[in-house]
């Protein structure tokens, strides 16, 4: 996914920058309003999937440049300011922003609600398909076990097994990408919300659960030291 990045503080932005391209966003960086409302214009280059508008802007004020993007495309807009009081919020919110993200925040959180938004206004999130996003197929089938992405159900051989929200998120996560490893920091990012290090056993306690619970030890294996990743099983 392509994503805007307008923030004047160019260290701010080049660590930020660096987290959202190891997480596959294609970030343009503004460094005001100007040059932001510019990005948005060329009708040639693929659209962008996101703002991430940086409130505090040293040529034209934050809100006022979310109107303006408003005015000229539906890329959805998070604004990250420091003003957190409600009314700050309700004012960004009513000026057509799609989310408000306060600093300082968890860089987890931000990528989730980047997410979150890409998910919710139908930008291309090549990046984390969601259950429902990505254009990706609503059942996902391995072997005897199908994830129904709509619904939230999971059988094996034709059998519902009853999965908790999270394992359900999990198993849906590595569904996506059968066979591709993924991180455990990405994994609680997307399916905890958080980059809390304090998650990882619950993550342990989530794949020992859906290994059990699903009587397929072998469909989540643990690749060590990096994360996990779902090995589709022989086709019958
Ligand atoms: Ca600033």
């Amino acid at each position: 996914m392509r994503l805007l990045l307008v923030e004047d503080d160019d260290h701010v932005a080049a660590a930020l920058s660096a987290i959202l391209a190891r997480h596959g966003f294609r970030v343009t960086h503004a460094r005001n309003g100007e040059e932001a409302l510019q990005a948005l214009l060329p009708a040639d280059a693929p659209p962008f999937g996101v703002v991430l508008l940086d409130l505090g802007l040293p040529d034209q004020d934050g809100y006022e440049v979310c109107g303006k993007i408003r005015k000229r495309t539906s890329t959805p807009v998070i604004m990250v300011t420091a003003r957190s009081d409600v009314r700050s919020r309700i004012h960004g919110l009513n000026l057509g922003a799609d989310d408000y993200v306060v600093k300082p925040y968890d860089t987890g959180e931000l990528l989730a609600r980047i997410h979150a938004v890409a998910r919710r206004t139908g930008a291309p999130d090549e990046a984390a398909p969601g259950p429902n996003g990505g254009g990706g197929p609503a059942v996902v089938r391995l072997g005897p076990v199908a994830v129904e992405l709509s619904t939230r159900r999971v059988s094996v051989d034709g059998v519902d097994v009853p999965l908790t929200r999270k394992e359900f998120d999990l198993l849906a996560l590595l569904a996506q990408r059968p066979g591709v490893v993924f991180r455990r920091e990405q994994i609680i990012s997307e399916v905890w919300r958080t980059s809390w290090e304090g998650t990882g056993r619950t993550l342990e306690v989530h794949v020992a659960s859906l290994r059990s619970k699903l009587r397929m030890p072998a469909l989540i294996e643990t690749v060590r030291g990096v994360g996990y990743r779902l090995v589709p099983p022989p086709a019958a």
